[in-house]
């Protein structure tokens, strides 16, 4: 079938792109994978290769000429089909948006064009149900389902009642990182979250732009679920569907300490919020992954931070020697941590707060503007008018992401196990193949973890302690990022990069990396353990110099 070749948006910021060069003409055979064309835009320069086989009938644009985004500039079919209803839809679509570019032979002018008319895929509506999948939430599990399926030629309808991209691009992983970067480079918190907000704004319409690309169809409401089957949006429309994907992800969970409720003791949502008027001193009660990369960032924009945290240890889901060693340049940071500590409450204290915690039996205070409390996430569902099977609030999936009800799917922090962005998003793949017939693409067990410290930690499968409890003869190798070049060069010298391997076959079970790029450099093992390899197989590659990573030859020697 002829196929409508656009110009392509390479990046997010990409509202035009200039066509460079064209490398068939008309009425010239091109194969699927053979550069067609070349673009260029401030950012970057790309041949963009043949989607399909076929014969090019129609080139809308010449070289050097520009384009929007989006905008038709080629029809690739075969020599046989009749092309005059997909040109004029073309030539509808160029004079709509870029009157100027329409070809002078075209017969059309700009206002004879009018609303482009909609994709065929966009037109037909004769299934039994509206939507083949409704998904219902946009984050990176939700809006990488929707894209998926939705580029397969599924009819996609995706539910979201706030911004697209979820709590990981609009108030977690991406701001924080943001201002862990604005801080390195020197900037205030004020000046920090301004630069953050527009990071985030940026990915937000990135996200959405790619949705509607790909044809799903955005809807921006709250959505519920009364029967399989059914989606109801806050204004009471109802949707069919074929089948439902719940990506409605997670929010903070607040224990329950007395206290916890006081204007002055907030989630990481609020904190982040509020981040460019950051007082003077916070009291973070958990030292997990949000509350140790808050700890830093916070101590490094001049504040007073002390971290509670109930378990014997920070990071106490990382491997030990990873959670002391980041203990200690958090100390080194002025950072205080109080670990095993139990909270008792939290009390208004003229313009802050007070946290009252226990230690060794005896009874400790902490003086703080501001109190994040940083104890976990917990599932958030959409309403649901039947029963789903769930552990800890949280659904029970397989691992094609089926619920316990046919027809009902789910990914991501909504579902038990790891809440990951990561992991939401292969959970995403791996429930669209399923759909489709295929099998999953990921092993969702095997997820690496990275905590965005300075310098950062990494993990992925099991540590020592753990491979040993399993039962195996866990043998460890280790090298120290000391006497690394480039470890040297960035001023850090501290780190090390740890494999835990079965003794008997050499099989890798595990990895920890505590180094600047460790959340680079972690992959590394993630493929090796996906692929089963072992210690010797990842002995014969040879590692640039000078970088980070080439402190694993050492592992191996
Ligand atoms: P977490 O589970 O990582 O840590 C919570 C900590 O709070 C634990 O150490 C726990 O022992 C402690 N705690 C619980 N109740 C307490 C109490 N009453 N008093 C003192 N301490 C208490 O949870 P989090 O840090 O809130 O993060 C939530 C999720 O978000 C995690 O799944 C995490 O993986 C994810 N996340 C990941 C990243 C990243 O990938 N870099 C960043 C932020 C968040």
């Amino acid at each position: 079938m002829a196929e409508l070749i656009i110009m392509p948006k390479l990046g997010f910021n990409m509202s035009e792109g200039k066509l460079v060069a064209w490398y068939k003409k008309e009425g010239e055979a091109v194969t699927k994978g053979e550069p067609l064309f070349s673009i260029e835009t401030d950012k970057t320069n790309m041949d963009i290769e043949a989607t399909g086989d076929g014969v090019v009938r129609r080139l809308f644009i010449g070289e050097g000429e520009s384009l929007p985004v989006t905008l038709p500039i080629a029809i690739v079919g075969s020599t046989a089909e009749d092309i005059s209803a997909l040109e004029k839809e073309a030539l509808q679509q160029i004079a709509e948006k870029a009157p100027d570019a329409v070809p002078k032979d075209a017969g059309i002018t700009a206002d004879a064009g009018g609303a482009a008319a909609a994709p065929a895929a966009q037109q037909e509506n004769n299934a039994a149900y509206d939507y083949d999948i409704i998904v219902i939430g946009g984050g990176p599990g939700g809006y990488v389902a929707a894209i998926q399926a939705a580029q397969l030629g599924k009819k996609v309808m995706i539910a979201e009642k706030e911004h697209f991209g979820g709590t990981c691009l609009n108030i977690g992983c991406i701001p924080t990182k943001a201002l862990l970067h604005a801080g390195s480079e020197g900037l205030s918190p004020a000046e920090g979250k301004s630069e953050a907000d527009k990071t985030v704004e940026l990915l937000r319409n990135g996200a959405a732009d790619s949705l509607r690309r790909a044809k799903a169809v955005l809807v921006s409401s709250a959505a519920s679920i009364p029967e399989p089957g059914h989606v109801v949006c806050a204004d009471g429309t109802e949707f069919t569907a074929d089948s439902i994907i719940i990506a409605t992800g997670s929010q903070p969970s607040i224990p329950p300490i007395e206290g916890a409720h006081i204007s002055e003791a907030v989630d990481s949502s609020r904190f982040l919020a509020d981040f460019a008027s950051l007082p003077a001193r916070i009291a973070i009660i958990g030292g997990g992954v949000i509350g140790v990369e808050f700890a830093e960032l916070c101590a490094r924009c001049g504040r007073k931070v002390t971290v509670i945290e109930a378990l014997p240890r920070i990071l106490a889901n990382m491997d030990r020697e990873i959670s002391q060693s980041i203990a200690l340049n958090l100390r080194k940071e002025g950072v205080e941590c109080c670990t095993g500590a139990s909270v008792q409450n939290i009390a208004e204290s003229g313009n802050g707060a007070v946290v009252t915690f226990t230690k060794n039996s005896q009874e400790k205070t902490v003086e703080a503007d501001k109190v994040l409390i940083a104890t976990g996430r917990r599932a958030v569902l959409p309403e649901i008018g039947f029963e789903l099977k769930k552990e800890r609030g949280a659904l029970v999936t397989d691992r094609n992401c089926s619920t316990s009800v046919p027809g009902i799917y789910a990914v991501g922090d909504c579902t038990k196990g790891v809440q990951l962005a990561h992991k939401a998003s292969a959970d995403a793949v791996n429930c669209i193949r399923a759909l489709c017939g295929e099998k999953p693409l990921y092993d969702t067990s095997l997820v690496p973890a990275c905590v965005y410290t300075s310098p950062e930690a990494a993990s992925v499968g099991i540590d020592a302690d753990t491979a040993r409890q399993l039962g195996y003869d866990a043998v460890v190798k280790k090298a120290m990022l000391t006497g690394n070049a480039r470890t040297l060069i960035s001023g850090s010298g501290r780190g090390f990069v740890k494999a835990v391997a079965d003794a008997q076959t050499g099989a890798i079970l595990g990895a920890q990396i505590l180094a600047d790029r460790a959340s680079d450099m972690i992959d590394e093992f993630t493929a090796a353990i996906a692929n089963k390899l072992t210690l010797d197989d990842l002995s014969h590659v040879i590692r640039p110099h000078p970088t980070y990573v080439e402190a694993l030859n050492e592992l191996f020697m």
